[in-house]
């Protein structure tokens, strides 16, 4: 049988567990507070518990962490880090510093199955959903990493490898323990779940998670969102709209709005009409990226003289967008850009040799407060 997982627990399924096995309660407070805030995961280090304790815990739990297979360091402050699972899947978190905050943007699927056009995850297709563990181990392990540098993560966004709110339950749980008091106590505002459209989750999180959202658009109207995201056949841009206006009505919350500027394709006038439409009636801080382009791909990133057209179209109308620029592209880009040249070593298929697009995420977290 599978031993539970040390990030599999919080302080409440700890102390349950605990009581279940006949230990005292105070005994899984004091697992949690290694665990949580001591950031230590060895129970040999566990040194306010006894001996016999401390074996009884390394028997009962696992307490592994992915193997890191590399780490690139970009000019610009970022790491990008690969990871395997236990499992053996490789799965990409990316380190980003800046003055005064780190982000980590993590991985909630190996692959993903909605298929965005631009995206270089999309195209490996979907293995399978990473489980809560493997997701905070990641944070874990971002946090070891940084110790050494004497900093910690402060900020995490869901923008890695997948769909986050695809894996609904994982994902949430995560964030969750990410901002739990007892967990690792981050704000709320600091942890962003992203998504690029499934409305019907995008309502449910109302109740079931504090963490801020921001939304993959790229593009305003049906015809060409559903080129770019396929999804957008699934949920449509009305209903989507009326999700995030019940979203937005419920939490009072701000909510990012992501916007990959693609040459020729969604940057032009009737695009930057159509952005203004779309987020009428709606409390949005919106992020311009545009698109990283590379040689295999069909898309283009707009001219400076685009990119400051389309902004100023949406300044004038009182909608501050700032450009984003994605961080390591020195060091394989944006994220999933990573684990897809792996997948190429590990399974040479010409097909995916072919494949060297950018997806949007790594530019997203470059601001995310
Ligand atoms: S952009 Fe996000 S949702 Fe779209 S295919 Fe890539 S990982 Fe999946």
């Amino acid at each position: 049988m599978e031993k539970p997982h040390f990030l599999d627990h919080d302080l409440s399924s700890y102390r349950q567990l605990f009581k279940e096995w006949g230990l005292p309660a105070y005994r899984a407070d004091q697992v949690s507070q290694w665990v949580y805030k001591a950031g230590v995961h060895d129970p040999e280090q566990m040194s306010n518990l006894s001996r016999e304790l401390r074996q009884e815990l390394f028997l009962k739990f696992d307490w592994s962490l992915p193997e890191i297979l590399s780490r690139l360091d970009s000019q610009d402050g970022s790491s990008k880090l690969l990871l395997k699972s236990k499992k053996g899947h490789v799965i990409e978190s990316v380190i980003l510093r800046y003055d005064g905050r780190t982000s980590l943007c993590v991985s909630s699927q190996v692959g993903c199955k909605l298929a965005c056009d631009f995206c270089q995850t999309g195209k490996l297709g979907f293995v399978r959903n990473l489980s809560r563990h493997e997701i905070l181990s990641q944070f874990y392990l971002a946090n070891q990493l940084l110790k050494a540098e004497g900093l910690r993560v402060t900020h995490v966004v869901f923008m890695g490898m997948g769909e986050p709110l695809d894996n609904y339950d994982n994902a949430v749980a995560a964030a969750n323990v990410m901002m739990a008091e007892d967990g690792f106590f981050l704000s709320a505002r600091h942890v962003t779940l992203s998504s690029s459209g499934l409305a019907p989750q995008i309502e449910k999180l109302i109740t079931d998670c504090r963490a801020a959202l921001a939304l993959s658009l790229h593009a305003a109207r049906d015809d060409l969102r559903t080129e770019l995201m396929p999804i957008n056949r699934r949920y449509d841009l009305a209903r989507l709209k009326e999700a995030l206006l019940k979203y937005q009505k419920e939490t009072g919350r701000k909510i990012t709005i992501e916007y990959i500027l693609i040459k020729g394709k969604n940057c032009g006038l009737r695009e930057a009409k159509d952005l203004v439409r779309f987020l009428h009636g709606l409390r949005t801080k919106v992020n311009l990226i545009p698109f990283n382009a590379h040689p295999g791909m069909p898309y283009e990133r707009p001219s400076d003289e685009e990119i400051r057209t389309f902004q100023k179209y949406l300044a004038d109308r009182s909608i501050p967008a700032p450009v984003r620029y994605s961080k390591g592209l020195d060091v394989s880009g944006a994220c999933g850009q990573l684990a897809a040249k792996h997948a190429e070593q590990i399974h040479a298929k010409p097909e995916r040799k072919r494949v060297v697009a950018s997806t949007v995420q790594a530019a997203i977290l470059t601001e995310n407060s």
